[in-house]
């Protein structure tokens, strides 16, 4: 079975948030189990791509309305990814510092477009493909409608949504900038009068996923308005919960870390990196560490962050690390809180985020909305104990420790006093014995992509009965 994901991040290329760790991994672990399985991205301007080698293997040009665009497929040679992967090189349009932008419409129009115009070239088709989010999601509606694609009408098309917040929504006047189609048909591209990306994919696609079961139910209820066509369209869609990449995840391997532990050494190796850690942000490592580490959005609760930390700082003697950045008024009011026991690193970092998952003692995942949710993953198994509320994915992930085999710190709702009240829980589960024997149990819960990899597989083979 041949299968191509297409998407606009794929770790360790270009990441904006988990969904460019899900399909950094998801292929690989397809592969691990006899699929094919190979990802398409847009050819961006960054590290990734200054530093590695390129085979261009397909060149040609586009129509995007009245506009022409060169493009180019570019392959990566020497791919130690574990799987390959094609890019869509426009060098006006996609080639830039950033991801997104506020010229996204045109920029993965662009980018879907170049890539169905390329598989109309081969003379091998794939079984499947698999698109993510919206900035994929025109794809299902143009293979099915558009007539220039209509030799790729019959392979089945899958969209995962990671984040429906999200939906690629553009006038109808831009209508021209898709290929022609059956025009009967574009009532399937409209949502609420408007062209809605997300939209057309769950009504086009063969199979809709979310990524987890529970996120699944929820978007029925609320899905920023799309919960009715989600109702709708119920029979074809199922919740698949995302695994972690376990060989890039993995504390007695990871090269980002101060150092490296394994469930033997956690209270050293775990030490060892909270010095380090507090040391660089000028925190007392003797009390309990409690992190952050995301997108300062209201998805993710920050909003409340300034008003939790400081009555949490007040009422616990606990220090608190943030990484993130977001919305600047979240930015600003973090700045306000006395810096005795906290600190942030206001921007992205990578090797940071690795090390806080190590040195950290909880992590804390007050989010409104998390559709699965990696970072509660990430960190159970380095052995940090997640605080988190009961939503999404985290509700299929975490159990509280006062109910029978629970393991974390779990809150109903989103509330400064909530979420300080699970710290202050979180803070005396700290002082006990079993805090430690915990660690342990924790690094050995198995959320590897292992059994959901083959869930996919198994919903690809249903399609090609
Ligand atoms: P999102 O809703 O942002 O996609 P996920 O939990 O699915 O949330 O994935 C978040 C991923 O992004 C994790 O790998 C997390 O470590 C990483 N991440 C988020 N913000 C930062 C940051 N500021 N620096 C480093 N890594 C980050």
């Amino acid at each position: 079975m041949n299968i191509l994901h297409i998407s606009a991040e794929c770790f360790p290329i270009a990441k904006v948030g988990g969904l460019a760790d899900v399909v950094g991994a998801l292929p690989k672990y397809q592969k691990e189990i006899g699929a094919t399985s190979n990802v398409v991205m847009p050819f961006y301007n960054n590290k990734f791509t200054q530093s590695n080698n390129f085979e261009k293997i397909y060149e040609n040009h586009i129509d995007l309305g009245h506009e022409y665009y060169n493009f180019k497929v570019h392959k990566l040679v020497d791919t130690k990814l574990g799987f390959d992967i094609y890019f869509i090189d426009i060098p006006s349009l996609l080639y830039k510092g950033y991801v997104y932008s506020n010229d996204d419409t045109k920029r993965f129009l662009a980018f879907q477009i170049a890539t169905l115009d390329w598989f109309l070239t081969f003379e091998q088709k794939p079984d499947i493909i698999h698109t993510h989010d919206h900035h994929t999601g025109l794809i299902p509606f143009m293979m099915s409608h558009s007539i220039k694609y209509n030799s790729l009408k019959n392979i089945p098309t899958i969209l995962t949504i990671h984040n429906a917040q999200y939906q690629g929504w553009f006038s109808h006047e831009l209508v021209n900038l898709i290929p022609p189609f059956n025009f009967e048909k574009v009532g399937l591209l409209d949502w609420g009068g408007t062209i809605n990306s997300l939209a057309a994919a769950i009504k086009c696609a063969w199979r809709v996923t979310t990524v987890s079961p529970s996120y699944m139910e929820e978007l029925k209820l609320k899905a920023n308005g799309l919960e009715d066509l989600l109702n709708h369209e119920s029979a074809k869609c199922v919740g698949i919960l995302n695994g972690i990449d376990w060989s890039v995840w993995n504390p007695e391997t990871d090269n980002r870390l101060f150092k490296n532990y394994n469930t033997s050494t956690v209270l050293s190796g775990k030490k060892a990196n909270k010095e380090w850690l507090c040391k660089e942000f000028n925190l007392d490592s003797k009390k309990p560490l409690f992190t952050f580490i995301g997108r300062l959005v209201g998805e993710k609760g920050a909003d409340l962050f300034p008003e939790i930390f400081k009555k949490a700082l007040n009422e616990n003697n606990i220090s608190i690390l943030l990484l993130g950045s977001g919305h600047k008024e979240t930015e600003e009011a973090l700045t306000t809180i006395s810096k005795e026991n906290f600190n942030t690193f206001i921007g992205y970092d990578e090797k940071l985020a690795h090390i806080i998952y190590a040195g950290a003692d909880f992590l804390l995942m007050p989010s409104r909305v998390e559709p699965c949710g990696l970072n509660q993953m990430y960190s159970l198994r380095y052995g940090t104990v997640p605080v988190v509320n009961s939503i999404g994915g985290l509700k299929d992930t975490i159990i509280d420790i006062e109910t029978e085999n629970g393991f974390g710190i779990v809150h109903n709702g989103v509330t400064i006093e909530k979420v300080t009240k699970a710290i202050t829980k979180a803070t005396s589960y700290y002082k006990t014995e079993e805090f430690k024997e915990n660690l342990k149990k924790i690094m050995e819960i198995n959320n590897s992509w292992g059994n959901s990899a083959q869930e996919y597989v198994n919903l690809y083979k249903s399609l090609k009965n």
